[in-house]
């Protein structure tokens, strides 16, 4: 079975991502099924530029086989098997507690991740919330429950995997001024 089979998006822009994708080279081994051909295909999607819009398609579409987006097929079921909350504008208040109105940045954050190594993937909304020119994505939302603060500037991603949102594999403006301080320092 190709990883190509079925019901791949065919319109532009949808298709997009699936060009030069580093999956084409051996798409029958996204389909393994022991543990270890499992873990050797999502080691392939982490080199994947279009992992997240890879993944979404697969939770879209409810493909139920192969390696997908780097999830498995079990993985990929029981993302979908949770259940779906509005998300409240009382969410953004700034303050990490819950809102009678809906979740709070804690339980966004809970429902929206999902551990992958060392890495931290983000399955949830791309953005969780916008008005004007605010808005919380899902980095500046780790950022804010690690930090305790919003970032300054944009955040950027240290480990360089797609879709990772563990806290400690990014930073923002201020961090990496400090950084470029103490480089200078030493
Ligand atoms: S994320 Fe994985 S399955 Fe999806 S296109 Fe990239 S390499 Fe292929």
């Amino acid at each position: 079975m190709s990883h190509y089979s079925g019901s791949v998006p065919d319109t532009e822009p949808a298709r997009a991502w699936l060009v030069k994708t580093p999956c084409k080279a051996d798409p029958d081994a996204m389909f393994a099924t022991s543990t270890a051909g499992i873990e050797a295909a999502k080691d392939v999607c982490r080199s994947c530029s279009a992992v997240e819009s890879c993944l979404q398609w697969a939770l879209e579409t409810g493909e139920e086989h192969g390696v997908w987006g780097g999830l498995s097929d079990k993985e990929r079921r029981a993302l979908r098997s949770r259940p779906i909350r509005p998300i409240s504008i009382d969410d953004y208040t700034g303050t990490p507690r819950t809102s009678r109105q809906g979740l709070s940045f804690q339980e966004i954050w809970d429902g929206g991740t999902l551990a992958d190594g060392e890495h931290l993937l983000w399955v949830g909304p791309k953005v969780i919330y916008r008005r004007g020119e605010q808005q919380v994505t899902p980095n500046r939302l780790a950022f804010y429950l690690d930090r305790g603060h919003w970032p300054e500037g944009d955040t950027k991603r240290t480990c360089g995997v797609a879709g990772c949102v563990r806290p400690a594999h990014l930073n923002d403006r201020t961090e990496r001024d400090e950084e470029a301080d103490l480089a200078v320092a030493v």
